[in-house]
C-alpha cells in the first residue's frame, strides 16, 4: 500500500496530472468551482450538460473543452457576428456544440477530426439540440482537408473564426493555412497554449509524457504567434490556456 501511495504522490507531481483535474489553470479549486457554479452551469445549455456528463465517462475525457471555455467560445462568436466557421479536433463535440449553437439559424462551421467514432458519441445529443444542419463533419486529417480548401480561391478569407484543437505538433502548419482561410477581422483560437503550466517548467521539471512531447511545439508556436505582424494577440488563461488571433492584414 506503502509503495502505491508514494506511486500516487509522485504522480501528482508531474505536470500535466493535477493542473489538468480541475481544468483550469486557476490556483484555486475553490475559485474554479465557484466560477462553474456562478456563472457557467445555471446558463449552460441542457444538450452541452448532457453532452458534458456523457464525455465524463469516457476513458479520454481530459481532451474535452471545460464548461467555461465552451461558455467563452459562445460568446465571442456572438460578439463577432460569425457565420462560417471552421473547427480542427472535435472529439465528442463539447466546443463544436457550443459553435454550432451559438451560430445563426444559417450559420455554418466544417468540422474536422481524424476519429469520426469520438463525434459520433455526441451526434445523438447534437441532432436532439436541433443544430446539426449547421454542421458539415469532415473525417481525415486536417493538414490535406485545408490543402484541399486553399486551392479554391473563394474559401480564402471566407472564415470568420476558426478553432485549432487537434494534434499540437502541427499548430504551426495549421497557422500557415488558417490564416489565409480566416477573413481580415476574423478570429482563430488555439488552445492549449499553456499547455498545463509546462511552457515555463524548468529544463528539468518531472512532465507527464505527453506533456514533454509536445511543450516544445506549443512553446514554438506562442513564439511564432507573438511575432506574427499579420495578427493581434491575446493569451486567454482560461482552460489550458487559449490563444486568440485576428486578422489584421
Ligand atoms: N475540441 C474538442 C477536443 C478536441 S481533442 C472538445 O471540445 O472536446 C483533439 C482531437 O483532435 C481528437 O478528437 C483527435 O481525434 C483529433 N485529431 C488528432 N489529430 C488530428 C488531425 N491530424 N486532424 C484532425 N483531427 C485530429
Ligand atoms: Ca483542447
Amino acid at each position: 500500500m506503502a509503495a502505491t501511495n508514494n506511486e500516487q504522490e509522485q504522480e501528482n507531481q508531474l505536470i500535466g496530472h493535477k493542473d489538468l483535474a480541475h481544468k483550469s489553470l486557476l490556483q484555486s479549486d475553490a475559485l474554479y468551482q465557484y466560477i462553474l457554479e456562478t456563472s457557467v452551469f445555471p446558463r449552460e445549455h441542457e444538450s452541452l450538460k448532457e453532452l458534458r456528463e456523457m464525455t465524463e465517462k469516457h476513458p479520454r475525457n481530459l481532451m474535452a473543452t471545460p464548461p467555461d471555455e465552451g461558455q467563452l467560445v459562445s460568446m465571442l462568436l456572438k460578439l463577432i457576428n460569425a457565420k462560417n466557421t471552421i473547427e480542427i479536433g472535435v472529439y465528442t463535440g463539447y466546443s463544436l456544440l457550443s459553435t454550432a449553437l451559438a451560430l445563426p439559424h444559417d450559420g455554418k462551421v466544417l468540422a474536422m477530426d481524424v476519429n469520426r467514432e469520438y463525434y459520433e458519441l455526441g451526434l445523438p445529443i447534437i441532432q436532439k439540440a436541433g443544430v446539426e444542419h449547421k454542421i458539415d463533419f469532415r473525417e481525415g486529417p486536417a493538414l490535406p482537408l485545408l490543402d484541399q480548401m486553399l486551392k479554391d480561391e473563394k474559401k480564402k478569407g471566407s472564415f470568420d473564426f476558426v478553432f485549432v484543437d487537434a494534434d499540437k505538433n502541427n499548430y504551426l502548419n495549421y497557422h500557415k493555412r488558417v490564416i489565409e482561410l480566416v477573413k481580415i477581422g476574423g478570429v482563430i483560437g488555439y488552445d492549449n497554449t499553456l499547455w498545463c503550466g509546462s511552457v515555463v517548467a524548468p529544463p528539468n521539471a518531472p512532465l507527464k509524457g505527453y506533456i514533454k512531447q509536445f511543450r516544445g511545439d506549443i512553446m514554438e508556436l506562442n513564439n511564432y504567434l507573438a511575432n506574427d505582424s499579420r495578427i493581434e494577440i491575446c493569451q486567454i488563461p482560461i482552460g489550458d490556456g487559449v490563444t486568440l488571433c485576428r486578422r489584421i492584414i
